[in-house]
Parts: C-alpha cells; structure tokens; sequence
C-alpha cells in the first residue's frame, strides 16, 4: 500500500492451474484467435519456467480515483492513460516496490509473467466478467501487477460481488465491431483496441471505418457499457499526471496539428507500451479517421434518415 497499491492477495504457483483450461475454452470458442493467444507462455505451469517460484503477489490499482478529461473519452482507453508512465510514480511505484522486495532478499521475477486477470480471480480481489475484463467492488478499471516470489506466503481475499446475469448482452450490444462474440470470449481479429494499437491503425477489410468511432488508441465501449461501471463519475477524483494540461490538444483535429516531437513525448509514453516510439504516424492515421467518424454521424444527426 505505501507503494500507491490499493490492493493485494498472495496465492500459489498451483493455484493458476486452471487458466490454460480456460485460455484453450476460450480459443475453441474463435480458433482464429489461437494465432495471438496460442504462442503466450504465460499460460505454461509457472513452476516449469520459474523452478524457484514459492507464491505470487497480486496487487491492484483503482484507475478510478483520478478524473479523466471529456477530451479522452471515447478516443483514448483509459486503462492506458491512467497507467504510470516509465519513470513516473504517478498512481503506483512498482520500482519501489521491487527494491522493497530485493532490500528484503526476496528473489522475484515480475513483467507479463502470469495471466494477471486470472491471477487475480484466484487471490480473491474480484471476478471475471462476461466482457473478460477483471473487476473488483468498483470497477473493471483497474491496473493489475504480479511478482512470483521465491517465499512462501498465502494472502487470499475475500469480495462480495454480484456475478453477471445471464441474461445481459449490454456489454456486446456496445461492442460495435462483433469482437465480443460470445460470454468470456473475444475476438481479437475484429477488436478496435487491436486495431488502434499494435494493428498500427489499420481495418481490415471485414471491418468498417465508422465501427471505430472516435477511438484513436484502444476502446472502451465494453466495460464503458457496463452497469458495474456505469455508476463511476470521471470527472470526479484527483488529477492524474499532465493529462488535464494536455487533454485539448489530444481531441482528433488537434492531435493532427502536433508535431511528432510532441506525440513521441507526450502522448505515446501514455498508452502502456501499446503504441511505440516512431507510432506517431499510426495515431494520426486514427485521428484522421475519428474527424472523418464525426462528420459522418454530426450528418446523420442533422439529416436522419437521409443515409
Ligand atoms: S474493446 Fe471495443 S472492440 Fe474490443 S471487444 Fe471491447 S467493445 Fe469490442
Ligand atoms: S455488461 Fe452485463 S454481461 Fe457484460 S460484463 Fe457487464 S454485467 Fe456482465
């Protein structure tokens, strides 16, 4: 917690044994997507690629205390720019808390080395919804980290939320390019996140222009959907980092005018290592297709019908 974590459970390297069951349900499910999910060896046994792994540290970071400018919603998903940047210690100070482990002689291992929503699940901070976002009493907007630690401990919390009813489709109904095709599955191949991030803002051809709205990086319309989320307030909280001194320069038309400097500095540090340095190209190839977006749909709202 004196890190800026908000949360945490411990559990043990067996207790991730179901989530490769679960990964192969859900590629069955859209065996294209076998081709990104297949390959991730996350899912392997930790003990086969960390023999020293004792436990695994949970922690978790509420995206939701900090406001988020009308400017970025719905064109930049919030999990990424309401994530530290390198070096920053905005929200949470993960070096600090590895030195913390390591001055502690506790051997670690920690980045993309489990499947953290699951991870998660299991250390008992929330569940998995429907839409495959991880959330906790508030919210699917949540940052997630892990460390294996070569000590034994256990810390399993415990949460009361409602599961999703069976019934409710708000989350795919939002989902305008068919991505979320099933309960607890997706399908990268058609998501707007994929596509804004490392697609490097291309469509496909399956895909139309106007499915993506106005997002510029990543998309928020499945958990934004959400009547788990729905209740959340984004203009209350505290400021996070520069976003609010920024936020009027990052609408579409005016991300257009910055020069690349600005973007390689300002803008992709924010988007947690979806986009690159050298992606500014891809953010104004998004941006160009959110002002094409919005005319088409100021048209539509102005001539209904008439299309
Ligand atoms: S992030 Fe957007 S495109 Fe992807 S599954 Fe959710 S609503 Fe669909
Ligand atoms: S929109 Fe409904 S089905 Fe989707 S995650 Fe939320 S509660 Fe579950």
């Amino acid at each position: 917690m004196a890190c800026g974590y908000d949360n945490c459970g411990i559990i043990a390297p067996e207790d991730l044994t179901g989530s490769k069951e679960r990964l192969q349900e859900r590629m069955g499910k859209v065996p294209s997507s076998a081709a990104i999910y297949g390959g991730m060896r996350i899912y392997e046994p930790v003990k086969d690629r960390f023999p020293w792994a004792k436990s695994i540290i949970v922690l978790t970071a509420e995206h939701g205390k900090y406001r988020y400018p009308p400017e970025l919603r719905g064109r930049y998903a919030k999990a990424f720019f309401l994530s530290p940047e390198e070096g920053h210690t905005d929200s949470f100070d993960h070096v600090q808390f590895e030195r913390w482990l390591t001055e502690h002689h506790i051997r670690w291992d920690g980045v993309d080395a489990v499947p953290l929503r699951y991870a998660a699940m299991k250390a008992g901070l929330g569940i998995i919804r429907r839409n495959n976002f991880f959330y906790t009493e508030r919210g699917s907007f949540v940052s997630l980290t892990a460390y294996i630690v070569d000590c034994e401990c256990t810390l399993y919390q415990q949460t009361n939320i409602r599961p999703c009813s069976e019934a409710c489709t708000l989350c795919r109904k939002a989902c305008k390019t068919g991505a979320l095709c099933d309960a607890y599955t997706m399908d990268p191949s058609r998501c707007v996140s994929f596509w804004t991030t490392f697609g490097k803002g291309n469509i496909p051809g399956f895909l139309e222009e106007s499915m993506f709205e106005e997002w510029i990086c990543g998309c928020d319309n499945c958990q934004d959907a959400c009547p788990y989320n729905r209740k959340h307030n984004w203009d209350e909280g505290d400021s996070f980092s520069n976003l609010e001194e920024i936020a009027a320069k990052l609408v579409p038309e005016k991300l257009l005018e910055q020069t690349d400097t600005f973007i390689e500095q300002q803008i992709i540090p924010k988007t947690a290592d979806h986009l690159m340095p050298g992606d500014s190209a891809v953010l104004r190839h998004s941006a160009e297709r959110a002002v094409r977006n919005r005319k088409i749909q100021l048209i539509e709202k102005n001539t209904p019908g008439q299309r």
